[in-house]
């Protein structure tokens, strides 16, 4: 496909030099920032200071005042130091937990938060999941009570991405017992807040180098001013959110396919068995073949949905539909390229096993695969 039809001149400046960072700063880190279970806080500082954190926020914020396709630029790009934590990581920092600031807060609360998120001053996380409430993200039940001049916060969320470390979180709450879905508020919290409780950092099957955290609230008193956008607008304010979250995380999962493949076909090359390299057996062509073709459809949608959102746009289906696929196709990448690796494929030393466990995280996380088809459903009517 013809980068041109979506990347001007500037986005593909702006690729090479993200890629000169990765392959330089990153990428030669990266197991070992695996091994210890996670990169080091100075990642966020430094690419705040090279302006890789606000390429999609107003100039008038610290950031690049770009469209959507610098945030895709940027998943590409740093899925190329190797390890899907990274992505992950960043994704969170600039697609997930800042963006409601910039719709929805004020001008005190962007410049408190959004201004030094874009800096790499202050490191963001999104507090949605709780052990009672994944999929069913109405269901949440931590409880911020009204009280005098603020709100009394207790609860917990479960699998927060950054949130060991995090300065600050963008947190979903129950503001109304009663009231279901429209009984929820979003607010903006320093985790240095008494009461902020990170109970433990998770172990996870990959991702290994991005912290992930199960955090507690205990009696958290937090002011009137970090309620984040209008009460009782929360449910609604975050199904916004995970747009966004969802279309950064596909070009993350299709990114990385990409990888996996070119990395899948060079050892089909090399990796001679009865007196002829691997990849010269039609069923491992045809094989490379077919995935080749679902990276590149799955590629197509999401730049094609990311145009719609920059034309304004509101996709939910056709995001949700990227989401699906991208995360399918990159596990079946994933998957194919161990298997055509042999026993090699299944040894800690070679990097497909990384991208194996990385790539499962896709098909789970901001949405399940059965979560995308229930959105996909309902938009077609199918319920109605
Ligand atoms: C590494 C990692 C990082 C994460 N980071 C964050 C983060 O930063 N912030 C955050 O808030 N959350 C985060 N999450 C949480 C993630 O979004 C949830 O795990 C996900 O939404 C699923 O919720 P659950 O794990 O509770 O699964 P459940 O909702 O319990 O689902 C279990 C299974 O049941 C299926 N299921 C549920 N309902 C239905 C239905 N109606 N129809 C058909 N099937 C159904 C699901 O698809 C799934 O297969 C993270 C998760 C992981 C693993």
């Amino acid at each position: 496909m013809s980068l041109s039809l979506f990347f001007t001149e500037e986005h593909e400046m702006l690729r090479q030099s993200i890629r000169e960072f990765v392959e330089k700063e990153l990428a030669p880190h990266a197991e070992e920032w695996e091994e210890e279970g996670m990169f080091p806080d100075w990642v966020f500082k430094r690419m705040g200071e090279l302006g890789y954190l606000g390429l999609h926020y107003p100039e008038e914020y610290g950031g690049g005042g770009g469209d959507y396709f610098t945030n895709i630029v940027l998943a590409e790009e740093i899925t190329r130091c190797g390890s899907g934590s990274l992505g992950m990581a960043i994704a969170v920092q600039v697609g997930m937990a800042t963006p409601p600031i910039l719709k929805f807060g004020n001008e005190e609360q962007k410049q408190k938060y959004l201004v030094p998120a874009i800096k790499g001053e202050k490191i963001a996380c999104l507090g949605i999941t709780e052990p009672g409430a994944g999929s069913d993200v109405a269901s949440v039940s931590t409880y911020a009570e009204k009280i005098d001049g603020g709100w009394r916060v207790n609860g917990n969320k479960i699998f927060i991405t950054n949130g060991y470390r995090a300065n600050f979180m963008t947190l979903l709450a129950r503001t109304e017992k009663t009231k279901g879905y429209k009984g929820m508020s979003l607010f903006l919290v320093d985790t240095d807040t008494p009461g902020f409780v990170v109970n433990r950092k998770l172990d996870k099957v990959g991702c290994r180098a991005s912290d992930t955290a199960e955090i507690f609230f205990e009696d958290m008193v937090i002011p009137d001013e970090a309620l984040l956008g209008e009460e009782g607008r929360g449910f609604y304010n975050i199904m916004w959110e995970l747009q966004g979250e969802r279309l950064i995380g596909s070009a993350l999962a299709i990114a990385g396919a990409k990888l996996t493949l070119e990395g899948a076909i060079a050892y089909t090359k090399e990796r001679v068995q009865f007196g002829k390299p691997i990849c010269k057996n039609q069923a491992i062509a045809h094989r490379l073949a077919d995935l080749a073709t679902k990276i590149e459809a799955a590629q197509a949608l999401i730049y094609l949905t990311t145009w719609k959102v920059d034309q304004g746009e509101y996709p939910v289906k056709e995001i949700s539909m990227a989401k699906l696929l991208s995360a399918q196709v990159a596990f079946e990448v994933a998957d194919e390229a161990l298997q055509f690796m042999g026993g090699y494929g299944y040894m800690m030393e070679y990097p497909v096993q990384r991208s194996w466990r990385d790539a499962r995280l896709g098909r789970i996380g901001g949405g399940t695969d059965e979560i995308m088809r229930e959105v996909i459903a309902t938009t077609m009517g199918l319920y109605a």
